[in-house]
């Protein structure tokens, strides 16, 4: 049932202001104080109008009200858990594969994501742009490395920065002769859609390299008239768009939400690309699902949608290693001839229905 208050006019960003507008209760206010100290918080009016604030699991709120739940750490959580600052060799760049570097321009997004992976970087208070000096630093860093064909834009988020800025940046960009495609990771489109102006989206269109948005959502209900007609302006525009999620306890982990999800990723014209195992963020536990439920919910995704809507399931391996798919295989060879009830020297291969099948190796000649 949609929300009959009026949508608000401002972000909501202190723990009184969530209580005020009853998205969280007066009784949790000392202990969203306590999470407030430490973690961002920023609910804009477009997902705020998207919570139904009487049901206590609403997946909207689970994704951006806080919980007294982030001060408890679990074992292996750690501040930097997909190991950025081992692969950045200057302020701004990580540096882990060889063709593709992330460059990290600002630390503030529209919202701040209770599970995100670089909470402990970003939000007010941590410095919210690169200087002058750390930014062409950077720039010529990626032109005097000549393997990078890629150059990833995250944060915190690049369409918090005006077109007139993000314009220049691109066009700094598409300047180096190696810098093939420009990413661009954001979650704008959704938190934030009269962002995603028509000066915004000529600001991401730049002679010499070819953008890719990657979109960030987690559950279709994310997908509100505007947010979709923001990602209308985008691929109109001709910007080939793909999706990130996470998977997340209470919010996506169930298999039909997870079909909703990726069919409205393709509805949208968005091919689903990643979907994200939780990282080790601290307090992020109760949000984090386990790995062999992730394979189940990929097992049954592949049941239920075309491969249109198939992402990769994916963890960022701690340490700063990269990441690796952690779907279920669907070929294997059998262990030994003699308990192979298939065929003695047959692969086997499961179908969408979870059915095993015999497939022929490669005749020796
Ligand atoms: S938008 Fe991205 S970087 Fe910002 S809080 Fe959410 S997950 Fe983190």
């Amino acid at each position: 049932m949609n929300r009959i208050e009026p949508k608000l006019a401002a972000t909501l960003r202190q723990p009184a202001e969530l209580v005020a507008r009853g998205l969280a209760p007066e009784s949790a206010l000392a202990e969203l104080e306590r999470v407030a100290a430490r973690y961002a918080i920023a609910v804009t009016p477009e997902i705020a109008a998207l919570i139904e604030p009487d049901d206590p699991t609403d997946p909207i709120a689970r994704q951006f009200i806080p919980s007294a739940q982030e001060l408890d750490s679990a074992p292996g959580e750690n501040v930097d858990p997909i190991g950025d600052d081992a692969h950045s060799p200057v302020t701004g760049i990580v540096h882990r594969y060889p063709d593709r570097v992330l460059f990290k321009l600002v630390h503030v997004c529209a919202v701040y994501c209770r599970f995100c992976f670089r909470r402990e970087m970003v939000g007010p208070g941590k410095p919210n742009a690169l200087s002058d000096d750390a930014y062409r630093a950077a720039l010529d860093y990626i032109r005097s490395h000549s393997g990078i064909w890629e150059v990833i834009l995250t944060g915190g988020d690049p369409l918090m920065l005006s077109p007139r800025r993000l314009a220049e940046i691109m066009a700094d960009l598409a300047a180096i002769g190696h810098v093939r495609i420009i990413r661009i990771h954001t979650r704008v489109p959704i938190a934030d859609p009269a962002r995603v102006s028509p000066e915004m989206v000529a600001a991401l269109q730049v002679a010499g390299a070819t953008t890719w948005l990657a979109m960030h959502a987690n559950h279709p209900r994310e997908f509100s008239d505007t947010a979709r007609a923001a990602c209308g302006r985008l691929a109109d525009a001709g910007i080939p768009l793909v999706s990130q999620s996470v998977l997340l306890r209470g919010v996506n982990d169930d298999a039909a939400t997870l079909e909703a999800l990726m069919r409205s990723f393709v509805e949208n014209r968005i091919k689903p690309y990643y979907l994200h195992h939780g990282d080790l963020a601290p307090g992020t536990a109760h949000l984090r699902t386990t790995l062999e439920h992730g394979q189940q919910l990929m097992r049954e995704l592949r049941g239920r949608v075309s491969g249109l809507c198939q992402p990769e399931y994916v963890l960022d391996i701690p340490g700063g290693h990269g990441k690796a798919p952690v779907g279920p295989s669907y070929l294997s060879q059998p262990d030994s001839p003699q308990r192979d009830k298939l065929g003695a020297t047959s692969y086997r291969v499961v179908d969408y229905c979870g059915e095993v099948h015999p497939y022929p190796p490669p005749q020796s000649t």
